[in-house]
């Protein structure tokens, strides 16, 4: 049996595999199909998109935006996006200025607290658009502030510590939009994380179309919950491994494997639905 890997992260945002090297890891695992869901960015995709090519592995560009709906936080993947879209990419723009001034900011209270960290070595270690916490903590461990980057979240980090600024964050409803409008497919991240199932149905009436059921923090249980949930309410299934590379001990890629069958089943969903869009309006003609 065929199997993917949906949700996969580089160093275009806190991962640490570049493209080629993660492409390289799911080619050694056998992977038949890898989807690259960078936060708030869609620049790796592609070299992604090229390396799986040269590989032959199909590949999925994606995204992962931060969203929230009724003060909970939630993550949305954004399958089979136009990587190209104006919208989204002047969104993106916007969500990658909104984590560089909270790095500045975070720095800001490290500094208060007597630690001495600049924030250009954060910005030279993320060294991308997309920077964020795992950044900052893997800083603290090089200038030798804390011993690990678990030990920088538990300190400062993690809500409610010291140095944790809260982020701006889009309502859902827009994300959802904003990746439909990119010709994307908005599928809920780990939802067995936010522990939030009583807003899926107000997710669903504003277009959701997928839930990801395997995850790496979703044990048995969680994923067929979750696939009931999908079943219910006729939502594509998904799943991944959220590996991040190097950076939180062993890479996970392939550590969670979903059936190939419903990387088909998402497939003919974005055909279908970019099939039934509405046709984009014919382009004014000066009369002659
Ligand atoms: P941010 O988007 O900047 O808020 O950072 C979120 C990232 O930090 C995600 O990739 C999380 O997996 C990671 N993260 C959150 N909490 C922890 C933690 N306690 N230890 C290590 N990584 C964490
Ligand atoms: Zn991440
Ligand atoms: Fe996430
Ligand atoms: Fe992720």
């Amino acid at each position: 049996m065929n199997f993917a890997d949906l949700h996969l992260h580089t160093n275009f945002s806190d991962g640490t595999y570049t493209p080629e090297e993660l492409t390289g890891r799911a080619r050694q695992l056998g992977l038949a199909a890898v989807a690259l869901t960078d936060h708030d960015t869609v620049e790796g995709c592609t070299r992604m998109a090229a390396a799986c090519a040269a590989a032959g592995l199909e590949f999925i560009p994606a995204t992962e935006l931060t969203a929230e709906f009724d003060d909970n936080e939630l993550h949305l993947l954004g399958y089979f996006v136009d990587t190209g879209n104006q919208t989204l990419l002047t969104e993106m723009v916007r969500f990658q200025k909104v984590r560089q001034d909270r790095v500045r900011e975070m720095v800001a209270r490290l500094n208060q607290l007597n630690i001495p960290l600049e924030a250009d070595a954060v910005f030279a270690l993320a060294s991308c658009r997309s920077p964020g916490r795992p950044h900052v903590a893997r800083a603290l461990v090089m200038g030798r502030f804390c011993s690990s980057p678990d030990e920088a979240f538990e300190r400062f980090l993690k809500k409610n510590r010291p140095a944790w600024v809260p982020k701006f964050k889009i309502s859902a409803l827009d994300a959802i939009a904003l990746i439909h409008q990119a010709g994307g497919l908005a599928v809920m991240a780990h939802p067995g994380l936010n522990r939030t199932d009583g807003i899926i149905p107000d997710l669903v009436e504003a277009g959701l179309d997928g839930l990801e059921c395997f995850h790496t923090k979703h044990p048995p249980s969680t994923s067929e919950h979750y696939i009931r949930i999908a079943k219910e309410f006729n939502l594509a299934i998904t799943g991944g491994s959220d590996c991040h590379g190097l950076s939180k001990g062993k890479p996970l890629i392939g550590t969670v494997r979903l059936p190939y069958e419903y990387v088909e089943q998402l497939q003919a969903r974005s055909r279908s639905k970019r099939s039934h869009a509405p046709a984009p309006r014919p382009a004014l003609r000066a009369p002659h």
